[in-house]
């Protein structure tokens, strides 16, 4: 089978689904690949590495007739008008946002695979991109944080005088929040970090970070997410929050819980009582009140919001690594002959919970799975 790889069609992607080196991987599976030209010029990828890679480069048109198409992100509709029958389309579809969009593949008899809605279990980890992209923006939000901070991260004692380390505070370790405390931490800033689930103790500490409690933390649910906090809960969170923002220079924060708004940690109050040259990076956008999306706010008392929402599309030549080495181990998955076809093991929890629509049936949502 034919696997294709496009230019991303949306406005300022930067990222490709493919790598020269994720190409390799895939041919080894037994599966030609065409890729369109200029796929990968933007994440530093150019097409002579995709050829010496064993791709074929090919136009615009082609790449949307290949059997199996992969994205970054649903496709505009005039793309999806371009699919043949029976393609498989691999992106990251948004399903769990917009669960009509099973309803879309379904119509046009295209199989939908939705590497957003990758299980959290162990054994789906490697084809996991939401951990892959959070993974990069957590360490991106920390060199934001650190480019707007007039200050420097580690502490100095040179002839002119000591200057103190960076305090930084991340607000949920999750798989962002831990890659900031680990960035943050290797840049020499003193590092401390809070979390809903009291499980994320241990792993703020293995990172080299105080963890600081709230007070009555919630319960994880089964499928590896926080639970929404109590009204009390959350009041006491709030306290400690603008306690903590107020004694910190960064306070960057992940905080979300599937399905529902990003929390609301940072009130305008508790940005009002921050000192001048902070900055907040909002990685979850709406976890401060203040947060503009896309933007840089100042605020009068001098607090850097930063509310990029773009931040594994700055560093896209890993980010693009990870997503396409994540796609290839799906296609691991499903290509057991490693003949270059792939095969819709249903039974497969992982493949079932992806598989959003397949032969014109629509197959979301899934089966609920327990977490291991
Ligand atoms: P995650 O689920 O692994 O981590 C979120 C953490 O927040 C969890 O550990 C959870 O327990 C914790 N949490 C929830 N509510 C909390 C609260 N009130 N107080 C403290 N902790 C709380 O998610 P992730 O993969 O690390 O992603 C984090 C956020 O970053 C998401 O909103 C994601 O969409 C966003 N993100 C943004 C960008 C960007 O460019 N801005 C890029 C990637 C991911």
């Amino acid at each position: 089978m034919r696997i294709g790889i496009p230019r991303e069609p949306a406005e300022g992607q930067k990222l490709v689904s493919a790598t020269p080196d994720t190409v390799g991987k895939l041919i080894k599976l037994g599966y030609e690949v065409i890729v369109e030209a200029g796929a990968g010029v933007d994440a530093s990828y150019p097409d002579q590495l995709y050829r010496d890679a064993g791709a074929e480069v090919v136009g615009p048109q082609e790449v949307w007739q290949a059997d199996i198409v992969t994205t970054l992100d649903t496709p505009p509709q005039d793309k999806i008008d371009q699919l043949r029958e029976g393609t498989v389309l691999i992106s990251r579809l948004g399903v769990r946002i917009h669960p009509e969009i099973a309803e879309v593949f379904a119509e046009r008899n295209v199989t939908a695979i939705s590497m957003d809605a990758v299980p959290r279990i162990t054994r789906a980890q490697a084809m996991d991109v939401l951990s892959s992209m959070a993974n990069i923006a957590g360490y991106r939000a920390v060199i934001e944080a650190a480019n707007a901070f007039g200050r420097l991260f580690t502490g100095q004692v040179t002839a002119a005088g000591k200057m103190p380390p960076a305090k930084v505070y991340v607000i949920g370790a999750g798989v962002a929040g831990l890659a900031a405390i680990g960035t943050a931490n290797s840049m020499g800033a003193i590092v401390q970090a809070t979390d809903v689930r009291a499980a994320a103790a241990e792993q703020v500490e293995s990172m080299g970070a105080e963890f600081v409690e709230i007070p009555a933390p919630a319960q994880e649910s089964s499928d590896g997410y926080a639970k929404e906090m109590s009204e009390d809960q959350a009041k006491a969170a709030l306290k400690l929050y603008t306690e903590q923002a107020a004694a910190s220079d960064i306070v960057i924060t992940t905080a979300q819980i599937p399905g529902r708004p990003a929390p609301l940690l940072l009130t305008a109050e508790a940005v009002a009582g921050m000192k001048p040259g902070s900055v907040i990076v909002d990685m979850a956008g709406g976890n401060c009140e203040l947060t503009k999306a896309g933007e840089v706010v100042v605020t009068d008392n001098g607090v850097t919001i930063i509310g990029f929402t773009d931040l594994a599309n700055r560093l896209p030549g890993q980010a693009s690594q990870l997503y396409g080495q994540n796609i290839v181990n799906l296609m691991k998955l499903m290509t057991p002959e490693k003949d270059g076809n792939i095969v819709f093991n249903l039974d497969d929890e992982v493949v079932r919970s992806i598989t959003i629509a397949r032969e014109k049936d629509v197959l979301w949502p899934p089966p609920a799975i327990s977490v291991s």
